[in-house]
């Protein structure tokens, strides 16, 4: 069989932080936060993967055996992780053996990068610093940060303080999980374009030209895709406790069996999905789905395509933003 995708690894549900539009801060109240044992870890097949990225909702760096994992995994195949920055410094020599570290940075102004994650945008500033002064070939460091309405206006300062701190790359994600109702309003994606939102775009692109670095924002127009960016025809979550997702917006770490979302105004639960083994997900039926919508893209004749599985149909990823 071919290698698989990737294989996104929840190696921690706790964190130290509360950033405002995240299901931790949320559902703080039936949170399961803990740190993913080895035994559970030893048991991921990583050698049927190209990619496996250490993080699902929570801080990797929080999971004490951090280095043992990244260790495990780059044996098998390409290894990274996104942290929230905050012990890059304290764990450098693991960091440095990665093939990616993304580090989630709110936005170039500090004001607003504390208002929304509730920590140093100068401590951040040190610890990129640290890994791109540090580097050999690797690891490639790309900042990721969220578009918000209220943080997008500053897209362009984050272009310049990636920069300075020697990172590769910025990845302008969507808000494509709203948990509460405080959140609605906060994405800049729709069925029309916003035009302030456009035009940070545009002059964070040229600051990037300028600057030299790479600059990428997610679709901000809403249509259905054939399959998600997550694509679990070819990549997986293991949950924390070594449940096997589609994805991560399918297994929060909460008591409920069921996940609230806003979808379009309204609030939604749907049911969560995960399998108890690699072998159930393999010959699921809701990947099963995915490969027939993508068998589409090879016929000659019309057919119909199959409905996204009920659960996608209020996911904003499944509408390619
Ligand atoms: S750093 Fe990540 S996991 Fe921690 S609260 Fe913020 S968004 Fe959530
Ligand atoms: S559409 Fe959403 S819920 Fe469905 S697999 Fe993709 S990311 Fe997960």
């Amino acid at each position: 069989m071919p290698k698989l995708g990737f294989v996104q690894v929840e190696v921690s549900t706790r964190c130290q932080l509360s950033c405002l539009m995240c299901p931790k801060s949320c559902f703080s109240d039936e949170w399961i936060a803990k740190d993913m044992n080895m035994e559970t870890f030893r048991l991921i097949p990583f050698k049927k993967f190209h990619y496996a990225h250490l993080q699902g909702w929570g801080e990797p760096l929080l999971n004490p055996n951090i280095e043992e994992m990244v260790d495990i995994a780059a044996k098998s195949c390409k290894v990274g992780l996104t942290t929230n920055g905050l012990l890059i410094d304290r764990h450098i020599d693991s960091i440095l053996k990665l093939d990616l570290l993304a580090v989630s940075v709110a936005s170039g102004d500090a004001r607003q990068h504390e208002r929304v994650r509730g920590c140093s945008l100068e401590k951040l500033a040190g610890n990129i610093k640290l890994v791109s002064e540090s580097r050999g070939k690797r690891p490639k460091i790309v900042i990721a940060t969220m578009m918000l309405k209220s943080t997008t206006e500053s897209l362009p300062k984050l272009i310049d303080f990636a920069a300075e701190c020697g990172a590769d790359e910025v990845i302008a994600n969507n808000l494509d999980y709203i948990p509460s109702k405080e959140l609605v309003g906060e994405e800049v994606f729709g069925l029309t374009a916003d035009k302030d939102v456009e035009k940070a775009v545009e002059q964070a692109e040229k600051r990037a030209e300028e600057l030299g670095i790479g600059f990428t924002a997610k679709p901000r127009l809403m249509e259905e895709a054939l399959v998600c960016a997550e694509n679990p025809v070819e990549n997986c979550v293991v949950a924390v406790d070594g449940r096997i997702a589609p994805c991560a917006y399918l297994n929060l770490p909460t008591a409920s069996e069921t996940i609230p979302r806003w979808f379009i105004g309204r609030n939604v639960e749907v049911p969560k999905v995960y399998f108890c083994s690699f072998k159930e997900w393999l010959k699921s039926s809701f990947r099963d789905t995915f490969k027939r919508r993508l068998q589409v893209l090879h016929q000659s004749l019309p057919t119909e395509l199959p409905p996204l599985p009920q659960p996608c149909r209020t996911c904003y990823k499944a509408y390619s933003v």
